[in-house]
């Protein structure tokens, strides 16, 4: 079969591999579409990042050229012997995360907490191909209205949901999203199916704000813009419930801590490529909670019967379907140079 594999940063090829066979605990699905992440995206511009490359991943001794791809639904066509939750023929989602099942934190169900932390796609061969396999734990049963987009657009949808939910928002809280990439216009999706009453959004790119007021925002700004904490305090009385970056640099940091009314939450789900720098008494008399997100989890099927029941219409953030032969060029370049590309979905039946 073809598949796109990672070689080294700004290598990737489309070349053939071969078909995978499943162990006794695995499931092999046939692909329909997968979708290229902000994480394949790191590893192909300047990774390795998460691709064991010195050292096998030791959940599975993976190690090296790999073939890309966590955003994905198809069908199943084989199983081991010790699968029984789904069959042959099931269409399904995968939740690409890896659990490590001597972790403690196995027993306590925080799954996306256990070490060493790998996903399918990056630290074993994922869905860039025609066939996959994956743990058996990994496969979620798609509802029988949703279509392969919508379920190659759960993981990343999963990881907005999660972000919510951790925030604890309620029902006409206020909330504030520095990003407009597709997590963060995915968080203004589950805002507005959450009952946000006000959505800010704050991007540099002018494309993807126009795209976040087309999905629910209330607000858009200009994220070079010095005063948005004040005009968002003018706007609330006292600054948003939630800040939830998905940027991830200093100046979305400070803005949105900065917007924050006393005693509010900030969730950081952006993969923050330095450190930055915090005023730690700022959030002691203001009663900051400042809280961290690591994917997902016990979250999927939630996510798939919001997008089943049309309210949540993830399919609006596609912009382009491409074949994998096209996904270097059209993918992965595409998304580096063009700012108002936001999902671009991978058919592998094209
Ligand atoms: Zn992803």
């Amino acid at each position: 079969m073809k598949a796109a594999r990672w070689h080294a940063a700004k290598d990737i090829r489309v070349e053939k591999a071969p078909i995978p066979t499943p162990t006794d605990d695995q499931v092999k699905i046939e692909v329909k579409f997968t979708g290229i992440c902000g994480s394949d995206l790191h590893e192909y511009t300047h990774g390795p990042q998460l691709i064991p490359t010195k050292k096998p991943y030791p959940l599975n001794g993976h190690m090296g050229v790999t073939t890309l791809g966590h955003e994905f639904a198809g069908v199943v066509v084989g199983t081991g012997k010790n699968v029984t939750h789904v069959k042959k023929g099931d269409r399904v989602v995968v939740e690409p995360i890896f659990r490590n099942p001597e972790s403690p934190f196995i027993t306590t169900g925080e799954y996306n907490l256990s070490e060493p932390l790998g996903f399918v796609g990056l630290t074993a061969n994922g869905a860039f191909a025609k066939y996959v396999v994956v743990e058996d734990y990994m496969v979620h049963r798609m509802p029988d209205k949703m279509t392969f987009e919508q379920g190659a657009i759960v993981e990343p949808a999963a990881v907005a949901a999660y972000a919510i939910q951790q925030s604890g928002m309620e029902l006409g809280d206020t909330i504030f999203i520095a990003g407009a990439g597709p997590i963060g216009l995915l968080t203004v999706q589950v805002a507005v199916a959450s009952g946000a009453s006000q959505i800010f959004v704050s991007d540099v790119s002018e494309s993807r704000l126009e795209k976040a007021k087309e999905v629910g925002a209330t607000h858009i700004f200009d994220a070079r813009d010095k005063d948005i904490p004040q005009r968002i305090r003018k706007m609330t009385g006292h600054g948003v419930d939630v800040f939830i970056d998905a940027a991830g640099v200093q100046a979305s940091f400070d803005t949105g801590i900065s917007s924050l009314r006393n005693g509010g939450t900030a969730i950081l789900v952006a993969l923050f490529a330095k450190s930055v720098q915090h005023n730690a008494l700022d959030h002691t008399l203001r009663e900051l909670t400042i809280k961290g997100t690591a994917a997902y989890r016990n979250i999927f099927p939630e996510v798939m019967a919001l997008i089943n029941s049309g309210r949540l219409p993830v399919e609006k953030l596609i912009t382009s379907v491409i074949a994998l032969d096209e996904i270097v060029e059209k993918g992965f370049e595409a998304l580096t140079k063009d700012p108002s590309e936001v999902k671009i979905l991978v058919d592998l039946d094209r």
